[in-house]
């Protein structure tokens, strides 16, 4: 599909979003290498995951010439920031419908989506949880002729393709390939674009989420067996981190020098270190994980960064 000249020109401030080994002696002692493809580096202010799932979904829009995208997430939603930055730069409106009610100090994120122009409608947790059932762009309720909805997390299928574009990017054999897993439509898209003999494991961040592994097959539309969501290291639900988390980032910053954030990357990395001690992964692997950004989300939020 060939991009509208607007989000073209908007595509040329997104760098290539290098791969990294990672060289941290802890990890030493297991015959494997460990990888991290930086789409945190993707983009000063778009979060890396987001912006791949976005890129089709604003061109459709743009293609049908709706000149307003509405969507919904949280207080601190990666995916809405992303998103109001993207309609500001393209000339779009965006409404931001955002779960609960409207806390007497926005978030540093809300803050950024109301100056890129995004009108914020706070609705209550029940009416968030009914937004769930519209699935697809023309879905919502009351769309206007000119408006696009763009669900949870962008989870579309169009979504998948721009995601599949970090998988061709990679310019390197592997073996194993590993992301963090909020409604679990990054990983379709890997899934859609990984060679098949890959092994792809992902690391769901919300409690009770075993509903994932549906919403990624539909999303898949075909049953595959490559790849699998690990439950264990959500370490108590969703944005919710213990000590021995936030002393594994702070270390692994020190070591590395990457940033990472404890509620999506942080977490897949601790159960990748929690997995390889285990034995989890096969000797002489190459397994390269997706560092998916999100450190914007971060602020006056955890007090890691
Ligand atoms: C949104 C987000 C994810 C989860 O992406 P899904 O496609 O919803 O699974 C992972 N990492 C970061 C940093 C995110 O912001």
């Amino acid at each position: 599909m060939t991009l509208q000249p607007q989000l073209a020109l908007l595509e040329q401030h997104f760098k290539p979003s290098p791969l990294t080994q990672i060289l941290d002696p802890a990890l030493a002692a297991y015959p494997v290498e460990l990888w991290l493809k930086r789409d945190d580096l993707l983009h000063p202010i778009v979060s890396g995951n987001k912006w791949r799932k976005l890129k089709y979904l604003l061109n459709h829009a743009l293609i049908l010439g709706c000149d307003t995208l509405i969507s919904m997430g949280g207080a601190y939603s990666n995916h809405l920031h992303a998103l109001a930055y993207a309609g500001h730069c393209l000339g779009l409106n965006t409404i931001g419908l955002i779960r609960g009610e409207q806390p007497a100090q926005l978030t540093p994120s809300l803050l950024d989506m109301q100056a890129w122009g995004m009108k914020l409608q706070f609705v209550s947790r029940s009416e968030y949880r009914q937004l769930r059932h519209y699935p697809h762009w023309q879905d919502l309720p009351e769309l206007a002729a000119n408006q696009y909805w763009i669900p949870e997390g962008g989870a579309q299928p169009l979504a998948l393709q721009g995601v599949g574009e970090l998988i061709t990017e990679i310019d390197m054999a592997y073996d194993h390939l590993c992301v963090a897993c909020g409604t679990g439509t990054t990983l379709s898209g890997m899934i859609a674009a990984a060679p098949k003999q890959a092994a792809i494991t992902s690391f769901a961040v919300f409690k009770h989420a075993e509903f994932l592994n549906q919403d990624v097959a539909r999303l898949l539309g075909h049953p595959q067996d490559n790849w699998q969501i690990n439950h264990d290291y959500h370490g108590g639900g969703f944005a919710k981190s213990s000590a021995e988390l936030l002393a594994f980032i702070d270390r692994f910053q020190q070591v590395t020098q990457i940033a990472i954030e404890p509620v999506y990357t942080g977490k897949m990395l601790f159960g990748i270190y929690d997995l390889l001690s285990k034995g989890y992964f096969q000797e002489n692997q190459r397994i390269i994980a997706v560092h998916t950004g999100g450190l914007q989300g971060n602020r006056g939020f955890s007090g890691v960064m």
